[in-house]
C-alpha cells in the first residue's frame, strides 16, 4: 500500500491549518547574534531513498514536520546520492531524479512553514565511475583493492585522508549553498566515536611514511604506531570539520557544519578534542538492541554534555525498529520510543526525530513524535537550561574506556571497557542521585568546585596532571570514591610502580591484581557506615578482581581469597580470614575518600548483585555527606536530572521500573505512586510548582531555600517545574 498525499495528510493533525500559522520557530525569535542552532529545541529528519523522488511527497512531509513544531529539518542533500540537478562531477544523481529537484522541492516546502534545513551529507561512499576517475579518493585494502560496501557493493568505501573529504565534499557543499537557501550541513555516518579504521590508500600510505610505520589494524594503545596515527587522526577529523565548517559559513556565518558523533558511553576517538571544532555535538544514538539498557540514551546525554558545556547537542532517535536484526520500516515500539525522546529531553539534549523513506506503509510512529513534540514545544522554556544542580560528578575516563580492554596488552580481568562505569551507574540509579558527568579532559578546580564528590568508576589511564587535579580537589575540602586500577596507569596505559593517587588514596599496590574469580569474599571487620544495612551477615560478596594493597588504615572489609566453588564437599574457605584490605574508608578535613581497590563496580554489572549495589550506594551516601541538593523518596527505578533554566527550575524524573529496563523493547509502561521530593532552590522564592506531564499543579512547601512536594505518580516520564 503506497499512501496517497491525501491519506498522508489525513494522519497529520494540521491538515486545515495554512501553513503560515502553523508554528513560530524558536530558533528566529531570540536574540539576533545568537546562532540559530543554539535555541532550536527540536528537529525532524525524513531519510530519502533513491527511489523516493518517482513518489516522495513534499508538501504533506513538510506539513507533518510542522505539527511536530520542529526548529530544523534534515534533507538530504547529496553525497552517495544528490536529489537535485547536480553539476558536480562524479556526483551520483538519483537514478529516479528525472527531471526533479526534490532536495530543492523540500527545502522551499520547509522554509515556507519557518523551519531551517540542514542539508543531510554521506562523505563515506561513492560509486565506480568515480573510482575509475579519481582512484585517489578511495579506502584500500593490504592488497590494494577498494573496500565495498558489505550491504551494497556498488558503493565503495571514500578516505578522509584523500581529497574526496578536502575537494570533492566541498565541491558538493558549495554547489548546495549556492543555490539552496539552506542553515547547515550534516554528515551521517562521519566522523563517529568508534574505533580508527586503518586504510592503506596513497594517502594514508604517505602519512605512514611520516609517522614511522603502518599502525595496527586494531585498537592498540601499546603501540607506539598506534598513538602516533591516533594523533594524526584526530588532527585530521578536526581539520576537516573546521573546513567545512568554514564552507558551511560561507554565505552566512550563521550557517554551521555538524558531523555524526554518539556511541553512548562507548568511545574511542577523543570527544574533548572533537567538542573544540564542533559548535554542535550530534549523536547519533538511535536506539539501543541486546542487553543495552534503557537508559543508555540519558548516558549518551551525560557523554555529550561532559565536553559540550551547554552548547547544543542533539539526538537522533529512530522512530523504525534500530535493533539487531534491524526493521528499516516497521515502527518502534510507542513505550520504547517515547522514553527514549524523553531521555534525551531530560539530558538536556534537542530531540531530533528520524524515519527513512518517503513512502512509509507502517505510519503508527507519527503520532509517537507529534504528540511527544507537541507537549515539548507548550512547555519550551522549561527546556531552556542554564546549568545541572547535580551535586555528585562521575569521571567520564574516556581513555580507559577506549584502550584499556582493547588490543595486545590486555590481561583477563579486564572486563568490557564500560562494565566499570555502568555498575555504579546502576547504583547510582538504585540509589536516586543526582549526578553529572565530568570528562576526565575537564578536571579543574572551576569544574569541580560545585560537587560534593567525584566518583571515579575505574580511570585506569590517568595523566600526571589529571592526577594532580583530583589530588587539589580532595586537598580543598571535595570528596572522592575510587575503584580498582583509578590512576595505575599513565595516559597511555604505561604501569607506575604504585597508583598515582596512593597519597589520596591511603593505600598503596602490594602485588598484581588477582582475578577475576568467583566465589571470593569479602568479611566484615568492624562496623562503618559505608557498611551499614548489613546485618545478619559477616561476609559480603568479593568482587572477581582485586589489587592487594597496603593501608594504614584500620580493616573494615578485608579479603576472603577464591575458594572452589564446586563440587559442594570442596566448597568451604581456606583462609577464612585475612587482613588484606577489600575497601579502604579515610577522611583528611572535610574531605571523605572512599577506595575500592577492586573492580566492585564492574562485578556488581556482570553479576546483578544486590549487596554490592548497596555498598556502593552506602559509600556513595557516605562520600556526599547528609542534605542533598535533591531527594526523592518513593518506589522505582528512576533515574533524575536538575536543571536551572530560564523560568526557574525543571526536575526531571525517568520511570525505568519495566521488565524491559535491559533487555527487549519497552511495550507498556508500569506508573510509579507518590514520590516525594525535597528540592533545594538557589535564593528564590517559588511561587508554583507544576508537573508538566500531569499538566497538573503541584501543593509544595518553602522553608529557606528547601521545597518540598510530591508527585502524585509518575507515568514513564515527568517534569517538574519550580519557578
Ligand atoms: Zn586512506
Amino acid at each position: 500500500m503506497t499512501m496517497n498525499r491525501r491519506s498522508f495528510i489525513a494522519l497529520t493533525a494540521v491538515s486545515v491549518a495554512t501553513p503560515s500559522n502553523l508554528f513560530q520557530p524558536s530558533g528566529n525569535s531570540r536574540e539576533a547574534n545568537v546562532p540559530w542552532y543554539s535555541v532550536m529545541r527540536r528537529c525532524g529528519q525524513i531519510n530519502f531513498n533513491e527511489r523516493d523522488p518517482l513518489t516522495l511527497d513534499t508538501e504533506a512531509w513538510a506539513e507533518y514536520w510542522a505539527s511536530l513544531k520542529v526548529d530544523a529539518v534534515l534533507l538530504n542533500g547529496g553525497g552517495i546520492v544528490a536529489f537535485y540537478p547536480t553539476q558536480v562531477p562524479y556526483h551520483h544523481r538519483s537514478e529516479f531524479l528525472g527531471t526533479r529537484d526534490l532536495f530543492g522541492e523540500m527545502v522551499a516546502a520547509t522554509k515556507r512553514r519557518s523551519a531551517r534545513v540542514v542539508a543531510r551529507m554521506d562523505c563515506n561512499l561513492a560509486y565506480e565511475d568515480a573510482l575509475n576517475a579519481h582512484p585517489e579518493w578511495f579506502e584500500r585494502n593490504q592488497d590494494g583493492s577498494p573496500r565495498p560496501h558489505s550491504e551494497s557493493p556498488r558503493l565503495l568505501a571514500t578516505c578522509m585522508f584523500s581529497p574526496y573529504f578536502s575537494e570533492q565534499m566541498p565541491a558538493i557543499y558549495r554547489e548546495i549553498n549556492q543555490h539552496y537557501p539552506i542553515d547547515g550541513f550534516f554528515t551521517n555516518g562521519w566522523p563517529s566515536t568508534g574505533p580508527l579504521h586503518v586504510c592503506y590508500c596513497e594517502a594514508c600510505r604517505r602519512l605512514y611514511d611520516k609517522l614511522g610505520g603502518t599502525p595496527p589494524a586494531d585498537t592498540d594503545a601499546s603501540n607506539t604506531l598506534y598513538r602516533k596515527y591516533y594523533q594524526a587522526y584526530m588532527d585530521r577529523v578536526l581539520e576537516i570539520w573546521r573546513l567545512w565548517d568554514g564552507i558551511a559559513r560561507e554565505k552566512d556565518p550563521q550557517s554551521v557544519y555538524v558531523g555524526n558523533l554518539g556511541g553512548g558511553i562507548d568511545t574511542v576517538k577523543d570527544i574533548k578534542e572533537i567538542s573544540q571544532a564542533a559548535a554542535w555535538f550530534n549523536a547519533d544514538h538511535q536506539g539501543r538492541a541486546g542487553e543495552t539498557p534503557i537508559w543508555n540514551c540519558a548516558q549518551q546525554g551525560r557523554v555529550a554534555q561532559s565536553v559540550m558545556a551547554g552548547r547544543t547537542i542533539t539526538n537522533v532517535s529512530g522512530a523504525y525498529s534500530n535493533t539487531q536484526p534491524v526493521w528499516r520500516h516497521c515502527s518502534k515500539a510507542p513505550a520504547e520510543l517515547n522514553l527514549w525522546l524523553a531521555q534525551t529531553t531530560a539530558s538536556g539534549m534537542v530531540p531530533w526525530f528520524h524515519w527513512l523513506g518517503g513512502s512509509p506503509e507502517d505510519n503508527r510512529w507519527r503520532e509517537v513524535g507529534r504528540s511527544f513534540f507537541d507537549w515539548h514545544a507548550s512547555n519550551e522554556p522549561h527546556f531552556r537550561n542554564r546549568g545541572s544542580l547535580a551535586d555528585l560528578a562521575v569521571l567520564y575516563p574516556q581513555r580507559t574506556i577506549a584502550f584499556y580492554s582493547r588490543g595486545r596488552g590486555s590481561s583477563r580481568y579486564r572486563g568490557g571497557p564500560v562494565d566499570h562505569l555502568q555498575g555504579l551507574y546502576y547504583a547510582l540509579l538504585e540509589g536516586r542521585f543526582v549526578f553529572d558527568f565530568v570528562h576526565e579532559g575537564n578536571l579543574d578546580a572551576a569544574n569541580l568546585q560545585k560537587y560534593r564528590a567525584l566518583l571515579i568508576p575505574n580511570a585506569a589511564f590517568l595523566s600526571d596532571a589529571q592526577c594532580e587535579a583530583i589530588r587539589q580537589y580532595v586537598k580543598n575540602g571535595g570528596s572522592l570514591l575510587a575503584t580498582f586500577e583509578t590512576s595505575r596507569y599513565n595516559e597511555w596505559g604505561e604501569p607506575r610502580a604504585d597508583f598515582q593517587l596512593a597519597d589520596v588514596f591511603g593505600a598503596h599496590v602490594a602485588g598484581e591484581a588477582i582475578g577475576p574469580q568467583g566465589n571470593t569474599y569479602s568479611r566484615i571487620e568492624t562496623q562503618h557506615p559505608v557498611l551499614r544495612g548489613f546485618d545478619g551477615t559477616a561476609l559480603l560478596p568479593g568482587a572477581e578482581a582485586h589489587i592487594p594493597v597496603k593501608a594504614e588504615v584500620p580493616l573494615v572489609l578485608s579479603v576472603v581469597p577464591w575458594y572452589p566453588a564446586f563440587p559442594p564437599e570442596m566448597v568451604y574457605p581456606r583462609t577464612p580470614q585475612t587482613t588484606e584490605h577489600a575497601a579502604v574508608f579515610r577522611e583528611a578535613g572535610k574531605s571523605r575518600v572512599a577506595f575500592f581497590p577492586s573492580d566492585v563496580d564492574r562485578t556488581c554489572w556482570r553479576s546483578g548483585n544486590a549487596d554490592l549495589s548497596q555498598l556502593i550506594q552506602n559509600a556513595v551516601k557516605w562520600v556526599r555527606g547528609d542534605d542533598p541538593a535533591i531527594s526523592i523518596s518513593g518506589e522505582g527505578i528512576i533515574e533524575v536530572f536538575a536543571w536551572k533554566t530560564e523560568p526557574g527550575y525543571a526536575l526531571h524524573l525517568l520511570n525505568y521500573t519495566n521488565p524491559n529496563m535491559t533487555h527487549g523493547a519497552i511495550r507498556r509502561i508500569y506508573p510509579l505512586g507518590r514520590q516525594q521530593v525535597r528540592f533545594r532552590v538557589q535564593d528564590r522564592t517559588i511561587k508554583a510548582v507544576r508537573a508538566l506531564r500531569l499538566d497538573a499543579r503541584l501543593v509544595f512547601k518553602q522553608q529557606g531555600q528547601t521545597v518540598s512536594f510530591d508527585v502524585p505518580s509518575v507515568t514513564d516520564y515527568e517534569v517538574i517545574a519550580l519557578v
